[in-house]
């Protein structure tokens, strides 16, 4: 089976490529030619991935899925949420994010969050929703050079080291997007 997952971030290509078994090839945008930015105008995770999902189904006629992720601060009513991408303004950079979300935090105690990620799936038209979320906390400094986004600032529940501290496959077994993409091999497998 081919699917294409509908993403122009390398990380999470590279991320969930090491979560898919080898019986489900998965395609880039590369490898079809899209190189254009998928939209991404809406208010919630789930309208997201399946707008980024309807886009490459539509235009470029492959079974495909897309994952939207959000990271969710309590003290922070929710933020950065949907916008995470942006928090720091439209192209700013995951340094620029997380030096938003540690100055918002300082001086702050209450340091909980969670990760939450939708992927929408969509094969010969019919979409399937998958969730996955991982709680834990907002350290007070980086830590890690390892993932990508928010990680060195984030450490999962039970955990010591931060996401950018351990490697892909530690990541993949307790994180938002290994859950949610180990209900879509369930659905593929079915
Ligand atoms: P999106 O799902 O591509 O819209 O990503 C939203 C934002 O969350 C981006 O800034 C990502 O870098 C960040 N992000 C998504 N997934 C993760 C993750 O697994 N760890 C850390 N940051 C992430």
């Amino acid at each position: 089976m081919k699917l294409v997952f509908a993403t122009n971030n390398p990380n999470k290509l590279s991320e969930i490529k090491s979560l898919i078994p080898s019986g489900i090839e998965i395609l880039s945008l590369k490898d079809i030619n899209c190189t254009e930015e998928l939209p991404e105008t809406n208010p919630t995770l789930q309208e997201n991935a399946l707008q980024k999902a309807k886009y490459v189904f539509e235009n470029y006629g492959f079974n495909c899925f897309a994952d939207d992720t959000g990271l969710e601060i309590d003290a922070l009513s929710g933020e950065p949420g949907v916008y995470s991408s942006r928090y720091a303004g439209e192209d700013c950079s995951a340094e620029e994010n997380m030096k938003k979300v540690l100055d918002k935090l300082e001086g702050e105690d209450k340091r909980s969050a969670k990760f939450r990620t939708v992927i929408a799936l969509i094969i010969d038209g019919k979409e399937t929703l998958f969730k996955g979320e991982c709680k834990g906390s907002m350290t007070k400094t980086k830590s890690g050079v390892e993932g990508f986004g928010y990680d060195p600032i984030f450490t999962p529940e039970g955990y010591e080291l931060t996401f950018a501290e351990m490697n892909k496959d530690e990541k993949g077994k307790i994180s938002h997007r290994g859950k949610a993409v180990k209900q879509l091999v369930g659905f593929l497998h079915r």
